[in-house]
């Protein structure tokens, strides 16, 4: 499945806020937003007036970046938040959340996302059981999702699992170090998300 392969840093600094792309370097100064706070490029610090529509262009691509998505992965989630009951919105936000490779990188056992997708494609996961190596996998609510058995002793889980502390455990989730095991606890809400998004930015963008 196609994925982005070009440098990261330079998403968050267009962004203009740090999306935690690269694992512990977004944790030190040498964090690119830190460093230069400003979009890259010629043009960069640059200010014009801003329009409705870039507003709301930036504001998808912010959240598709965080979460790792390509434009049609973005777009088909979308469609599907559209088809649920609720806000379109909140939906989408709840749908991105529920996703395996997420719910790997917030349990602690990637460092970001992107390690996660990569982890999770390489089968080194279980849920309930059974292997799943398909990053847009939906939890569902009691989902036990654990590291396969026989990569449990892989170093990369333990440092990750020892540096989830600075961002810590959503409540919607709980985790057994020990065990490299994570439970849904239930599904995640809007609230849960404390990233700042508007995401009705978005919902506007693709009412066009
Ligand atoms: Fe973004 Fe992390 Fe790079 Fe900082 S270090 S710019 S948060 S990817």
């Amino acid at each position: 499945m196609a994925r982005y392969t070009g440098p990261v840093c330079k998403l968050c600094r267009r962004e203009g806020m740090k999306l935690y792309l690269k694992s512990d370097r977004c944790y030190t100064d040498k964090c690119a937003v830190e460093r230069r706070s400003y979009p890259p490029g010629q043009h960069g610090q640059l200010r014009g007036k801003i329009s409705e529509y870039a507003l709301q262009l930036r504001e998808k691509q912010k959240v598709k970046r965080m979460y790792g998505l390509m434009e049609t992965q973005f777009l088909n989630t979308f469609r599907k938040a559209e088809r649920k009951r609720g806000v379109t919105g909140e939906n989408l936000m709840v749908l991105l959340e529920r996703r395996l490779d997420n719910v790997v990188y917030r349990l602690g056992f990637a460092g970001s996302r992107r390690e996660a997708r990569i982890l999770v494609t390489h089968g080194h996961f279980r849920v309930n059981g059974r292997k799943v190596n398909i990053p847009s996998y939906l939890i569902k609510e009691n989902d036990v999702i654990e590291v396969a058995e026989n990569r449990k002793k892989v170093a990369r889980f333990a440092e990750n699992i020892g540096a989830v502390e600075r961002r810590g455990v959503p409540e919607w989730l709980s985790l057994d170090r020990d065990n490299l095991k994570g439970t849904v606890v239930r599904l995640p809400k809007r609230d849960d998300i404390t990233v700042p998004v508007q995401e009705h930015l978005i919902v506007e963008l693709y009412s066009k």
